[in-house]
C-alpha cells in the first residue's frame, strides 16, 4: 500500500474546523483507494505566534521541505502589528511560483452564469507584489525620484511613496512553462495572457513575448492574449468563453477573486500554490473569526483543495472521486451550510459527515 506524509496547517478561526473536515474525507478516499497518508501537524498562525514567538516557524517549513505537499488552513493576519502575511512568508520561503484557482459551476451552487470551468494561473513572485515598496518619506523614494528625473526627461512628483513593478524573463519562463505543462497534463485547450502591455510595454510587454515564447513548444494549445480592462469585461459578460488565464501577480490576485464571484463563492473555492520543491494547498477563503468554533461554514472549499492535493500525488481517481462526492452533496442541497441553504442549513460536520457517506459508495 502507497503511504504518503502531508504536513498540516490547521490555521486560525474555522482553519481548524474546515481543515479536520478535508482530513476525515481524504482519509475516507484513501481507504478507499489503498493509499494512507500519515498527517503531520505543524504550527503556523496565532498559535504558533504565542508558543514560538513567530507566525511561521522554521520547524513548519522544514517539514514542508520534508514531506513536499502541505494541506493549509486559512491564517489571520495580524493588524497593525508590523507582521508580514503568513501566506506571502510560506510563497517565498518554499518557492511556490504557481498559484492555481480553479472557477466552474457546480450544480446546487447558486451563480450568475453557467458553463463556468475556468482555471487561473498566477505567477506568485514578482510584479508590484514582490514587495518593494519604498515610505514616501523615505530616503530611498527621494533617491529614486532624483535618479529617475536625472537620467530621464520624466518627472515624478516629490514626496511619492514608490513601489517597483519587477517582470523578469526568468519567472515569466517558468509560469509560462508551468502553465502549458498543466495544460497539456490536464486536456485544456486554450490558454489567454493577461497583460496591460499597451501601456506597461517592457515589463507587461516582457510577460507576453516570453509567454508567447513559451507557446511555440506547445501546439496543440491555443495562445492567446488579452488586456487586463478588456479581460474582465468579457469575464464579467461571458466567463465561459475562458479555460486558462495565465497571469502576473496583481492581475492574477485580483481576476481570481472575480473568478470565485462568478460561480458561487468563497465557501467552495479551492486553490493551490506550486513550487518545484514544494506545493501547498488551501481553501481561498480566509479564518472568517465571527464564525470560529461555531461549526457552520462550508468545508467544500478546504475538501476540494484536498482533491487538488490528490491530483498532485497522482492519485486522479481518489481526487476525481472526492471531487464528485462533494459535488453530490451540494447538488442535493440537504446537508450542507448556510451559505449553500440559508433556510435549512447543516453544520459543518453534518456535511462533511454527508460526503463521507458519499465516498463510502463510490464504485472502484
Ligand atoms: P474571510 O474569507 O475570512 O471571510 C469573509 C466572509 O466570507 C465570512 O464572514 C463568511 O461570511 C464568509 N466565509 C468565508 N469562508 C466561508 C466558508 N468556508 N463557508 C461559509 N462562509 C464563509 O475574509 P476576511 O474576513 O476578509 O478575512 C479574515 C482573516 O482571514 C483576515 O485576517 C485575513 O487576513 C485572513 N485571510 C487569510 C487567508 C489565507 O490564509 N489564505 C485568505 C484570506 C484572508
Amino acid at each position: 500500500m502507497k503511504k504518503y506524509t502531508i504536513s498540516v496547517i490547521s490555521g486560525d478561526g474555522i482553519g481548524p474546523e474546515v481543515v479536520n473536515s478535508a482530513i476525515s474525507c481524504i482519509d475516507a478516499v484513501s481507504h478507499k483507494f489503498n493509499f494512507s497518508i500519515k498527517w503531520e501537524k505543524v504550527p503556523a498562525g496565532e498559535e504558533a505566534l504565542n508558543e514560538y514567538g513567530s507566525l511561521l516557524p522554521e520547524e513548519t517549513l522544514t517539514s514542508i521541505k520534508k514531506n513536499k505537499v502541505a494541506l493549509k488552513g486559512p491564517i489571520t493576519t495580524p493588524l497593525g502589528k508590523g507582521f508580514r502575511s503568513v501566506n506571502v512568508d510560506l510563497r517565498k520561503k518554499l518557492e511556490l511560483f504557481a498559484n492555481l484557482r480553479p472557477s466552474k459551476n457546480i450544480p446546487g451552487v447558486k451563480s450568475r452564469f453557467s458553463n463556468v470551468n475556468l482555471i487561473v494561473i498566477r505567477e506568485n513572485t514578482e510584479d508590484l507584489y514582490s514587495g518593494i515598496e519604498f515610505k514616501d518619506t523615505s530616503q530611498l523614494s527621494k533617491k529614486l525620484i532624483h535618479l529617475v528625473e536625472n537620467n530621464s526627461s520624466l518627472k515624478i512628483p516629490k514626496g511619492s511613496a514608490i513601489a517597483l513593478k519587477t517582470i523578469s524573463k526568468s519567472a515569466t519562463k517558468r509560469i509560462a512553462e508551468f502553465a502549458f505543462l498543466y495544460a497539456q497534463k490536464n486536456k485544456r485547450k486554450k490558454i489567454t495572457i493577461i497583460h496591460k502591455s499597451n501601456i506597461l510595454k517592457y515589463t507587461d510587454g516582457l510577460f507576453v513575448s516570453e509567454s508567447e515564447n513559451v507557446s511555440k513548444k506547445f501546439n496543440s494549445i491555443i495562445c492567446d492574449n488579452l488586456v487586463v480592462d478588456n479581460a474582465c469585461s468579457k469575464l464579467v459578460s461571458r466567463p465561459e468563453l475562458f479555460d486558462i488565464l495565465l497571469c502576473p501577480n496583481l492581475y492574477g490576485d485580483i481576476i481570481s477573486d472575480l473568478c470565485s464571484g462568478l460561480v458561487g463563492g468563497l465557501g467552495v473555492s479551492p486553490s493551490a500554490n506550486i513550487g518545484n520543491k514544494a506545493a501547498v494547498f488551501e481553501p481561498v477563503h480566509g479564518s472568517a473569526p465571527k464564525h470560529s468554533g461555531l461549526n457552520d461554514v462550508n468545508p467544500s472549499a478546504a475538501i476540494l483543495s484536498g482533491a487538488m492535493l490528490l491530483n498532485h500525488l497522482n492519485q486522479t481517481a481518489a481526487s476525481k472521486a472526492l471531487e464528485l462526492a462533494v459535488y453530490s452533496v451540494l447538488k442535493e442541497k440537504t446537508h450542507v451550510t448556510y451559505d449553500i441553504n440559508p433556510k435549512a442549513p447543516a453544520s459543518t460536520t453534518e456535511m462533511t459527515n454527508a460526503i463521507i457517506q458519499k465516498i463510502k459508495k463510490v464504485k472502484k
